[in-house]
């Protein structure tokens, strides 16, 4: 800020200002992308510790600004979630996943993140059994994510939607794991098929007795309610030990792979040769 005293103004007023016109841009821009193919996947590996190998790959949503560059989704899934854009654009991100997941070996799974508005949208079953119908995978191959926060504005909707998706054969799994308000009631009102614990517990898994003392705490009560567990974010070795002895079903994170586009995913699978 500068001296002359209205300085202060005269910083905040602008950078405000600046703030309001790049989300109203990012609005605009976001209302085009979708139909100007601006999107794509990547994928990352989830390791199966049990199986020793690829179990599956989560869908990561990616966005190629035409003049920024790469968007991150932390930056524009919140305002496509507040804009109701998030219900378009995640119906393209199921059909896509689904249809990249039908390259795959028949074991591989795809995780697909799906927000609160999306989930609780009435058309989001319909969305489901067309892109299952569309890919012609099998129901089982493929994995819901959703986070504790699909159930704030009312459980029942939620829960019942949860069992028609399982009954269907389709796996739910809960996202972010530890980091919501009251985790511990949701997983006695729907058995998730598995649970996520979010990286903020890895991190420090193999530095701090009390995140090691949680992530153990999880993976047991996970066992117990016939939950599998992958943890996230898992970037080195240390942690990697630690959460194998732990009995973490699965990893996730830098370690094992960074997100990768669609074609390098049959390069991870090592079926690059063979197609
Ligand atoms: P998330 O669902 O928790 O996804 C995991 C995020 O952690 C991804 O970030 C991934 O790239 C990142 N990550 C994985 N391993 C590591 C690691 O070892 N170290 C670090 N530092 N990061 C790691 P990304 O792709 O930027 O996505 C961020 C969030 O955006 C996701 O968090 C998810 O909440 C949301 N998102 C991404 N794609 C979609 C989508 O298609 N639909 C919806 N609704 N949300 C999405
Ligand atoms: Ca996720
Ligand atoms: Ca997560
Ligand atoms: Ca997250």
């Amino acid at each position: 800020a500068k001296q002359d005293g209205r300085g202060i103004f005269r910083f905040f007023e602008p950078s405000l200002d600046e703030a309001a016109r790049r989300r109203r841009r990012l609005e605009l821009d976001l209302r085009i992308a979708l139909k100007a193919g601006q999107f794509s996947l990547d994928f990352q590996p989830i390791y199966d510790l049990k199986a020793e190998r690829i179990g599956g790959f989560e869908a990561l949503l990616r966005w190629h600004h035409p003049e920024r560059g790469l968007i991150p989704p932390t930056e524009f899934i919140p305002v496509a979630e507040d804009t109701g854009m998030i219900i378009t654009i995640g119906e393209w991100v199921m059909r896509e996943a689904c249809r990249a997941a039908a390259d795959w070996p028949p074991h591989v799974r795809v995780a697909v993140n799906v927000s609160p508005l999306q989930f609780r949208n009435s058309g989001f079953k319909t969305v489901v059994l067309q892109a299952l119908a569309y890919s012609n995978i099998a129901p089982q191959r493929l994995e819901v994510e959703i986070t504790e926060s699909v159930f704030l504005d009312g459980e029942d909707i939620v829960v019942s939607l949860l069992h028609q998706l399982r009954e269907m054969g389709v796996r739910v799994a809960l996202d972010d794991f530890g980091t919501g308000y009251s985790s511990l009631s949701y997983l006695r009102s729907f058995p998730f098929d598995k649970i996520k614990i979010d990286k903020s517990f890895v991190d420090s898994v193999a530095s701090d007795p009390s995140a090691a003392a949680i992530v153990r705490a999880i993976v047991d009560l996970a066992a117990a309610l016939n939950m599998e567990t992958t943890a996230e974010g898992v970037e080195d070795e240390d942690q990697l030990a630690r959460l194998r002895g732990q009995g973490c079903s699965s990893i996730q994170g830098f370690l094992f792979s960074r997100p990768v586009s669609c074609d390098q995913v049959a390069t991870l699978l090592g079926t690059g040769n063979e197609r």
